[in-house]
């Protein structure tokens, strides 16, 4: 056990490194964890042109090593160490990593979230090459390509019509007959002629070109188990999201399905002194810069708590 820590930091996408940045700019000399995945769900994709001040667009990790030199720059102490338990029933908090435990007055959740994927070694090995678990991030790579995508949630729907936008083709691609979606979304959806549809089917294997960019996948029939091999130029995957949230459950509040619970408009969790940022909270935008953006309101709600609570 070291001495107590002002702040820790737990998660290392846009919304943990930036809420690192101010922290230690505003000399509270955080501790960052970067957990399992360092640099969240950008590393898994390639290029970012959206995030604002890439005119050129940048690719996904590198933007995130800036992220972090950034923060270790302003003196930011950064453990490639993943947190498994945390105490804040007391104060100061206490946070175990798999070698130490850590004594803390203010801790910053920015553990994110992750998309669901079907598992294929393929989908991993093809991710950023033609598969991609973002639309909004990759849509426009496509454009008059044609694309999968998979799931019938609101998510892929929404997806499915986004990526019209470039696309000449979206096939809906989905393991049974009936949509999950809303029927406004399904409805919205049915009505597009640029979207078709393949119900009652999943992806078995995504194969590449020479070029190692995806071109086509192995459908399974789900009714009568056979398979055929289709083209695509990509396939996006949406079966939903996961936030990061497990390590904090019985502790603070979230909503059925794992989101922490924020106050509206701040980032105080049910705990005074705990803040939440970024994707864990967010299942409506999750997007790099709305997670920096809460990344830095975190950072702020606990420099400011922390000065009235005369640290
Ligand atoms: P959902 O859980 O609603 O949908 C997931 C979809 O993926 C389902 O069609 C599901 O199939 C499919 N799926 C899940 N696992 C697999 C798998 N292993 N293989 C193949 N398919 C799979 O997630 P969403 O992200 O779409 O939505 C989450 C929440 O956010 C919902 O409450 C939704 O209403 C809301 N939302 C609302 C929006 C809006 O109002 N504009 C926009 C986006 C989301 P099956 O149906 O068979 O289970």
């Amino acid at each position: 056990m070291t001495e107590t820590r002002e702040v820790i930091i737990i998660g290392s996408g846009p919304a943990g490194y930036t809420a690192a940045i101010y922290t230690s700019r505003a000399n509270l000399k955080p501790m960052l964890f970067q957990g399992p995945q360092p640099g969240g769900q950008l590393t898994i994709t390639t290029d970012v042109e959206n995030f604002p001040g890439y005119p050129k667009g940048v690719l996904g990790p590198d933007m995130m090593e800036d992220l972090k030199a950034q923060a270790e720059r302003f003196g930011t102490e950064i453990k490639f160490e993943e947190v498994i338990e945390v105490d804040f029933s007391t104060r100061p908090f206490v946070v175990k990593t798999d070698f130490d435990e850590f004594k803390t007055n203010a801790v910053i959740i920015s553990t994110g979230a992750s998309a669901k994927l079907l598992g294929l070694d393929s989908e991993a090995r093809l991710m950023g090459n033609g598969v991609s678990a973002c639309a909004t991030c990759d849509g426009a790579f496509f454009q008059g390509k044609e694309v999968m995508i998979v799931g019938a949630g609101d998510s892929a729907l929404e997806e499915a019509q986004y990526l019209t936008r470039f696309a000449t083709k979206v096939t809906v691609v989905h393991r049974r007959e009936e949509l999950r979606a809303s029927k406004i979304m399904a409805d919205r959806a049915r009505e597009n002629p640029t979207i078709a549809w393949a119900l009652n089917r999943t992806i078995q294997e995504i194969h590449a070109g020479d070029d190692g960019k995806v071109n086509a996948v192995t459908m399974l029939n789900t009714q009568d188990q056979s398979t055929a091999n289709v083209a695509t130029d990509g396939v996006f995957v949406s079966i939903g999201h996961k936030p990061n949230s497990d390590l904090f459950k019985g502790q603070l509040d979230m909503n059925d399905v794992g989101y922490l619970t924020v106050t509206p408009g701040r980032t105080q969790t049910n705990i005074p002194g705990v803040f939440a940022c970024g994707d864990v909270t967010d299942h409506i935008y999750r997007q790099a810069v709305t997670a920096a953006g809460t990344g830095c309101m975190a950072a702020i709600d606990c420099e400011r708590w922390l000065e009235g609570q005369g640290h």
